[in-house]
């Protein structure tokens, strides 16, 4: 009895085998419910005549859009995203052979298709929403919003001021004048000797490098003039200086927003350069709202959006909002109920009959104006109330610098103590903590395990487009794992 499966020879039922054989066989080994034949049926939905109308029928036939898009959904997926790589997936992987049906493109096809359709990408991120919906996908009314900090195609070493990068144009300047100088004298070697240098081509190509860095240097010079920054990356000039992944160094990146339902489905998503998120908690409700067409009613965030603007946005739009403010986990550990916060301002309570407040010694602090104030960076919006016994108070010292003690509090401090009160609530609390459950996990997952910790484009557009291949590739693995089947949506 033999212990082994016997080897197989290579004899003639492969010798004639077709692209279509090939491909019959494949499908058969593949399962019916791999993600593969699922970005398959997704891509035959989309409508790509937008990419296709920008082909010429003069010259060699293309690959169909529809191909190419499927190796860069599913590849993005599973974490290839290289070009290099796709193509060499287009030649070994059965996944990739089935999607790209056999036809083996050159990694300047996929890389050069990706950076010439991302606005299409950017479409299709919504119509794969919209096909959610179709399949009768409907949880999109509680979302969460998160953000993560992506490091740019960009060197740290390429950041440079404007002094930094009138030095380099004047360097740079002084190797062309060399090259062409050198060129010169190689022509006349070459007119004595009548024998043609090799030299003659290396210059040619250090002179066209020097001046595309120097055409790349002026861009550079001219949007830090524009933006009024004190510093640009010169490789990805959108690319804004921010710290990444936890750690203490500072490189050229983009903050990365992502919405998401609490099934995990990706709704919105941008790029920006704003280090800052508090900007960011209104587009991203918009963009779900519009995204999905459905309204937003439960928004929950971490306290990094958690400002005045957002809470009176949230009330406006009546949607149910979980965002702590920056002292929120200070209120809740009871920090300021200790004897030496007994001064603090969230000690002073309210009498909202009287508009008054009575500090911890019981002395009443009485309105006396609203100061309303905008600058570039901030806007100043308050009430405030001044003491009316601090003159004679034995504990002025401990309380205020000041001879009388002023409380300035902001008009829309009200909604503040509602957001408090919601998220100490027992469905706040529940809220709040499956946030590190339902949205950190996808940033974990596209940076730890798929290993995206930085961009392969450059500049905001395109930055954008591949974040939307990123999410597009998280939802259609997301379309699985809710029990949507490649065969449920053929049948759409
Ligand atoms: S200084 Fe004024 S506000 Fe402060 S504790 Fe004394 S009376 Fe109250």
């Amino acid at each position: 009895m033999s212990k082994f499966k016997p080897f197989r020879e290579f004899g003639s039922p492969l010798v004639g085998l077709n692209p279509e054989a090939f491909l019959d066989y494949i499908n058969k080994e593949i399962s019916d419910g791999h993600l593969c034949k699922l970005v398959k049926e997704i891509v035959f939905l989309l409508d790509t005549e937008a990419i296709e109308l920008k082909y010429s029928l003069s010259g060699q036939n293309s690959y169909h859009p529809k191909l190419l898009l499927s190796i860069l959904f599913y590849g993005y997926a599973t974490g290839v995203r290289s070009s290099r790589k796709l193509a060499e997936k287009c030649e070994k992987d059965f996944h990739f052979i089935y999607l790209m049906q056999c036809y083996t493109p050159d990694f300047r096809t996929i890389s050069d298709f990706r950076k010439d359709n991302i606005s299409e990408i950017k479409r299709y991120f919504v119509e794969i929403l919209r096909i959610f919906d179709k399949l009768g996908y409907v949880e999109v009314g509680k979302i969460y919003v998160d953000g993560t900090k992506v490091r740019a195609n960009a060197s740290t070493k390429r950041t440079k001021t404007g002094l930094q990068l009138d030095n380099w144009v004047s360097l740079l300047e002084g190797e062309i004048e060399k090259i062409l100088q050198e060129a010169e004298n190689i022509d006349a070697r070459e007119d004595e000797s009548c024998r043609r240098s090799d030299d003659d081509d290396q210059l040619k190509r250090k002179l066209l490098r020097d001046e595309n860095l120097k055409e790349k240097i002026e861009e550079a010079k001219k949007k830090l003039k524009e933006e009024d920054k004190k510093k640009i990356n010169v490789s990805d000039v959108n690319a804004n200086h921010m710290k990444c992944g936890g750690s203490k160094d500072i490189h050229p990146s983009y903050n990365c927003q992502a919405a998401v339902t609490e099934d995990g489905v990706i709704t919105a998503s941008e790029a920006v350069t704003e280090p800052n998120d508090q900007n960011q908690l209104q587009p991203m409700i918009e963009q779900t709202e519009s995204n999905t067409g459905r309204k937003v009613d439960e928004a929950t965030a971490d306290a990094g959006y958690g400002n005045y603007e957002n809470y009176e946005y949230l009330e406006e739009k009546e949607i149910d909002g979980y965002v702590p403010d920056l002292n929120f986990q200070k209120y809740k550990s009871g920090k300021y109920e200790k004897e030496e916060n007994r001064y603090h301002y969230s000690n002073f309570k309210y009498d909202a009959e009287t508009d008054r407040y009575i500090c911890p010694e019981g002395e009443v602090l009485k309105y006396w104006k609203t100061r309303k104030n905008k600058t570039r960076y901030r806007q100043w919006n308050h009430k405030v109330y001044k003491g009316t016994a601090c003159e004679s108070c034995s504990k002025r010292s401990l309380c205020t610098k000041s001879k009388v003690r002023e409380l300035l509090i902001d008009i829309r401090e009200p909604l503040l103590q509602v957001m408090r009160e919601r998220l100490t609530s027992d469905k706040g609390k529940e809220k709040y903590f499956m946030r590190q459950y339902i949205i950190e996990p996808i940033f974990g997952h596209f940076k730890h395990n798929l290993g995206y910790r930085n961009f392969l484009l450059r500049g905001l557009e395109k930055i954008n487009g591949e974040l939307k291949l990123m999410c597009i590739g998280w939802n259609l693995k997301k379309m699985l794992k809710l029990g949507y089947t490649p065969k449920m949506i053929r049948n759409l």
